[in-house]
């Protein structure tokens, strides 16, 4: 059976082709620029053995011409993967927010686009994308099976006193103000792998996920359910990231309309495109350009790091609270894989709660699959590279299953 993923963007697809036998990825890729007419597609597939790479610009005004190409050029004689769209068995999207709606993936169907549509009010900047994908599918490889993986279902197993904010009740019964959770997949699939490598059932385990890349949140995971995470009503909240400002004071915005005269839409902005690592270093948002300048002596990019990896300690020892303890904190994502110093910094001062870091494991590991906690470490750390598109394919796989009574 081969599934394809989708995880549409606001001027974006990102793409994978998985075979199920194996969970074998055939064909992966990524467009950008859709509405421009130099749009790009790096499509890397599968021949002879070898993986090989196609760089195409081609005008992409529009979604339904963006997922038209991925699909021919997943059938294409010379860089195709498949030969014909009958070889798809089903579509898998990503899509941001499932609302309360939704606590699992779930086979598309009109009633479940209008529910993805209700959300749009949640998710402005996300879910019509991932609508435009969806339709585009429908039309385009009509009577093959779609399904929604939802980034907050995971978190839907949050209780009560885990998501309700400190505002009036009414406004969670008027307008669903809550916290909701993202980053749902990454956390499930890291959870559920870690079980795996140790051998231990998820059911018997206190976990900690970190997820660390451009937008970065932390999952408190008691017997394989999320009991809370750092992210909110919108993936604002929690951890200081790329370009996001994280926790912040909400009187600082009516002082940065009073004071710098900004229209609520530039504090929309400046909260989520200018703050962050980049904010305050004031040269990225990008981890390896804040180490480049730490390594010259920017003292305002080691300040930025210094301050990321803080509020995760913070988030780690509160989830500890929440746990009642923990036996496993994971690092995932682009930060999380790839940076032995934020993962060092972030496991300081936890030897209170059983943290015990192997400088060498942890520097050792890099992309890969990885303990970094010591023998004679209460609390088991790892490293393991993130695969949501695995958890898509899984449930897209699941649920076409159960269609045909399998
Ligand atoms: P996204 O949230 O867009 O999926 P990623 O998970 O790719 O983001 O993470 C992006 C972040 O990871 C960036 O800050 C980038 O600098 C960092 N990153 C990715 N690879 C590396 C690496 N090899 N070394 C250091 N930082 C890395």
């Amino acid at each position: 059976m081969k599934i394809l993923i989708l995880n549409c963007g606001s001027s974006s697809i990102k793409y994978k082709l998985i075979e199920m036998i194996g969970e074998q990825t055939l064909s992966y890729g990524l467009m950008e620029r859709i509405g421009m007419h130099d749009g790009l597609l790096y499509h890397h597939f599968q021949k002879d053995g070898e993986l090989k790479e196609k760089k195409m610009v081609r005008e992409i005004p529009d979604y339904n011409t963006g997922v038209k190409l991925i699909i021919n050029t997943l059938i294409h004689s010379d860089y195709g993967v498949v030969s014909d769209t009958s070889e798809i068995s089903a579509v898998g999207h990503r899509v941001v927010h499932g609302g309360e709606k939704f606590a699992s993936s779930v086979l598309i169907n009109s009633d479940v686009r209008q529910d993805i549509r209700d959300c749009i009010e949640l998710a402005p900047l996300h879910n019509p994308h991932n609508l435009r994908g969806i339709k585009a599918c429908e039309m385009l490889l009509s009577g093959i099976p779609q399904v929604a993986v939802f980034d907050t279902a995971f978190h839907q197993t949050m209780p009560k006193w885990a998501y309700i904010y400190g505002l009036p009740y009414l406004l969670y019964q008027k307008y669903d103000i809550r916290r909701y959770g993202f980053h749902g997949t990454s956390h499930r699939y890291v959870s559920e792998r870690v079980s795996a490598l140790i051998g231990q059932p998820i059911e018997e385990l206190k976990i900690i996920t970190c997820h660390l890349g451009n937008g970065c949140s932390i999952a408190a995971i008691e017997k394989g359910k999320s009991v809370d995470t750092s992210m909110g009503f919108t993936p604002l909240e929690g951890l200081v990231m790329g370009t996001r400002c994280g926790n912040i004071d909400p009187t600082v915005v009516f002082h940065l309309i009073g004071r710098e005269g900004l229209s609520l839409g530039e504090v929309v902005t400046l909260l989520n495109k200018q703050s962050g690592l980049y904010g305050i270093s004031g040269v990225s948002n990008d981890m390896r350009e804040i180490l480049q300048e730490i390594k010259e002596n920017n003292s305002r990019a080691s300040l930025a790091l210094e301050i990321f990896c803080y509020q995760i300690r913070k988030y780690i020892a509160s989830y500890a609270g929440v746990l009642n303890g923990a036996d496993v904190i994971v690092f995932t994502a682009g930060i999380g894989e790839n940076v032995p110093l934020v993962r060092q910094k972030c496991c300081e001062k936890l030897a209170f709660m059983g943290v015990n870091i192997d400088e060498e494991k942890n520097d050792a590991a890099i992309g890969k699959e990885s303990i970094i906690s010591r023998q004679s470490s209460k609390v088991k750390v790892f490293c393991i590279p993130t695969n949501e598109e695995l958890i898509i394919a899984r449930d897209t796989k699941k649920i076409v299953q159960s269609l045909k009574g399998e």
